[in-house]
């Protein structure tokens, strides 16, 4: 039941003697809000933007629709101010979608369309596309001697010679302050001349050509295609160098020659300048593309575009499963299994479950690639839901690479890596081939600790040890962010004697620069990253042959394709052996299959070792000795014993507080308001402290409740939330509902 839906059968309601406009206004209350249409006009219609009158300020909402009865008193209700948009600024169909997302995670409707609004049309801007003026160098300009007496327009001269294509606003307010200026003088000068474009570039596909397809990406394109206009959901298990980006072109190429639209769902890290000039050079229509690193009006221009059709092409991270599409074609997703598609915080929705439900919708078919899927689609693919194509193979027969494990118990470390690792290293570097090493923990050393008096260096506000980064000389929490400069003796006992445990990736840098003195060591993480282009220029680097061994965390694992690299170091598997999240084991298969994909995409063949202290264990067996197909199929068969998902639906209610108890009884009295709900049709496990408890000074606990019908599930949620907010206890508590939750922390 959406919010909407739920609003209305909470209060008998009453006919009213003009028409009443529902607006969806961004605020954490689960409901809409009624209105008086303006008078001496029609009433706006669902999905026009209007200001409003919102306790003693003003709001800009969303119209869902008009009534004619209201569960509010005539005397209570206050007109609308103003109708902002002519025309919806949503459209029906992304209205549908995003009422559906909201009673599915029962979310606010308001925040849920909000979200889904680029900034500046939150802001009430026009929804309409603007052009842009560019500014390029001219015939004379590209001559002419730069006047040397007027040093802003000589640099900007040159700064303009330099750039292949006509320059905007931004870039240029970037570059030099008191541009414009400069820039007019240029233009009377005759040497610059402005540009009327489009906001968004068109591609350009005289740079790249189609590849003629294998026999088996032929097979896949021919399904995916087949039965276009259509509702089909097909899972595209390609394992990693299959060229399954390749069938992704040219499927979306069959969609536009249809005159139809496709939208590509990427995960974060996988959105790269790379993978976007893969696709910009492949069309000659504008490719939208949506991520974080857009500034407000770029991300509305491509929102509109991708809302109005002139972009044929979307791609995007998470958020852009709600971007409008005027001629819907097909939905991909590509590595559906990413956990990157699950909000996990605010509006906890899956954007790879919703890219279904919005194909569904929509009727257009869907595709979720992965070489590693979810253990959710593949029991899809069991029970009939999905169709499958495989891609079993790597693109002109290249093998597979060849996977070890190296038994580190006993073993001599040099920052965490064995005697055999390292002599594979050396051997890569012999034959002049690239090393990359994979250890998913940031800094120096994950703890500090005196040796004199057992003193360990923890985070004051969370139940975590501080991190030690060296290169900034500081303890870090990487929990809640805290952070104090390295202490030089033990608080406790004033000892010097300190000791870092345990190796991070600076460490791993620095022990390999010792190691092999003659090799370029990179590393990359969210700290060697953080400035703006610094992963692109790692990864010319890398491409360039200038580095010869590549340290990474998880932001190296998917998507990169690095010819040259042939040796691949998983440098610590067991982390993932022992954890108490019953997904963990799905997750280090999925991180080994992929990071060992990044080995041997080239000429030569690739080789994985995988350092454990645990190499007989089952799961690691599995997926080394029948690959990752046998262990999915034994990890579900557990997950069906064990009755955990995909066999149940789960939502987890979390709630933290200063302290302990405020959460406990909160968390009790919504236990047993789902007893009174749903008896035993809904499971309830708790209230359990969360596995980290205490988290930035505050103390968190939390609710499991599973059912084995969604639906019995979905229903004591919608009886039981209303039932939630008003309790009391509610108030001394921040509580937040997951459906579906993918993180149990
Ligand atoms: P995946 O996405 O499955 O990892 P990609 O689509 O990135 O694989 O393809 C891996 C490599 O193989 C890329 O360099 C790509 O250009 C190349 N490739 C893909 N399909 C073909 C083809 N049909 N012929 C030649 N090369 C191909
Ligand atoms: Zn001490
Ligand atoms: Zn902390």
């Amino acid at each position: 039941m959406t919010t909407a839906l739920r609003d209305r059968t909470r209060a008998s309601r009453l006919k009213m003697p003009r028409p009443v406009v529902r607006v969806a206004v961004p605020s954490p209350l689960r409901r809409v809000f009624d209105y008086w249409a303006p008078g001496g006009q029609a009433p706006p219609g669902a999905g026009m933007r209007v200001t409003i009158p919102f306790g003693k300020t003003r709001r800009i909402g969303v119209v869902l629709g008009v009534a004619e009865t209201s569960a509010l008193d005539p005397s209570r209700l206050r007109p609308v101010i103003d109708v902002i948009d002519e025309d919806p600024c949503l459209p029906g169909a992304s209205l549908a979608l995003l009422e559906w997302a909201a009673g599915y995670y029962h979310h606010p409707i308001g925040e849920v369309i909000f979200g889904a609004l680029p900034t500046l049309l939150r802001r009430g801007r026009p929804a309409k596309l603007q052009r842009m003026l560019r500014w390029r160098v001219t015939a004379a300009g590209h001559r002419a001697e730069p006047p040397s007496r007027a040093p802003r327009q000589a640099a900007l001269l040159t700064f303009l010679r330099n750039c292949q294509e006509a320059v905007g606003a931004e870039m240029l307010a970037a570059q030099a302050p008191g541009w414009a200026r400069a820039i007019r003088a240029l233009q009377e000068r005759g040497w610059v001349e402005a540009v009327d474009t489009p906001c968004l570039p068109g591609g350009d596909a005289s740079r790249g050509m189609s590849l003629a397809l294998s026999p088996a990406q032929q097979r896949a394109v021919d399904r995916i295609t087949d039965g276009l206009g259509q509702f089909h959901s097909t899972v595209l298990e390609g394992v990693t160098g299959s060229g399954k980006t390749e069938v992704y072109l040219q499927a979306i190429q069959q969609v536009v020659a249809h005159g139809r639209q496709a939208l590509l769902l990427i995960p974060e890290i996988g959105l790269t300048p790379q993978m976007v000039e893969r696709f910009r050079r492949r069309f000659d229509f504008p490719v939208a593309v949506l991520h974080s690193g857009l500034n407000d009006s770029e991300r509305l221009c491509a929102w509109l575009m991708a809302r109005e059709g002139t972009a044929p092409v979307v791609i995007g991270t998470r958020s852009a499963v709600f971007v409008p599409l005027k001629h819907p074609g097909i939905i991909l997703v590509d590595e559906e299994h990413d956990l990157s598609y699950k909000q996990q915080d605010g509006f906890r929705y899956s954007a790879r479950d919703l890219a279904v439900v919005r194909a569904h919708q929509e009727a257009v078919p869907v595709v979720l690639g992965s070489a590693t899927p979810s253990l959710e689609s593949l029991h899809n693919l069991a029970g009939g839901r999905y169709q499958r194509i495989r891609l079993p193979e790597r693109i002109q027969g290249r093998p597979h690479p060849a996977l070890r494990i190296v038994d580190v118990r006993g073993r001599p470390l040099v920052a965490g890596c064995s005697p055999a690792l390292l002599s594979a290293i050396a051997a890569a570097l012999g034959k002049e081939q690239q090393t990359l090493l994979f250890l998913n923990r940031r800094g120096f050393a994950p703890a500090t600790m005196c040796h004199d008096c057992g003193w360990v260096a923890h985070c004051q506000r969370c139940d975590a040890h501080l991190t030690f980064h060296r290169a900034s000389n500081r303890l870090r929490c990487h929990h809640c962010g805290a952070e104090r400069v390295m202490v030089d003796a033990c608080p406790e006992c004033g000892s010097k004697e300190l000791r870092n445990l345990g190796s991070g990736t600076e460490r791993l840098e620095a022990a390999l620069a010792d190691s092999f003195p003659h090799a370029r060591v990179v590393r990359v993480d969210r700290d060697s990253t953080r400035r703006k282009g610094a992963m692109e220029a790692v990864i010319n680097a890398v491409h360039a042959g200038e580095t010869e061994i590549l340290i990474g965390t998880q932001m190296l694992a998917k998507g990169h394709h690095f010819p040259n690299v042939t040796l691949v170091g998983v440098v610590d598997a067991d982390g993932g052996l022992f954890s108490t999240d019953f997904r963990a084991a799905e997750r280090l298969a999925q991180l080994i299959v992929q990071v060992a994909g990044r080995a041997g995409r080239g000429a030569q063949p690739g080789e994985v070792l995988i350092q454990t202290h645990h190499p007989e264990h089952p799961l690691l067996r599995a997926l080394l000795e029948q690959g990752y197909a046998r262990f999915a199929a034994e990890a579900l068969d557990e997950r069906r014993q064990a009755s955990l998902p995909p066999y149940v639906c789960m939502a987890l209610l979390r709630a933290e507080a200063p302290r302990r108890e405020a959460a406990v009884a909160f968390l009790e009295e919504a236990a047993e308001l789902v007893r009174d709900a749903a008896g035993d049709r809904v499971q309830v496990l708790g209230p359990v402290p969360a596995p980290m408890e205490r988290r930035a000074g505050r103390s968190r606990a939390q609710l499991l409740m599973q059912a084995t019908k969604r639906s019995s599930l979905h229903q004591m949620l919608d009886d039981w939330l209303p039932r939630l907010e008003d309790l009391r206890t509610a108030r001394r508590v921040r509580w937040s509902l997951d459906v579906d939750p993918l993180e149990m922390a």
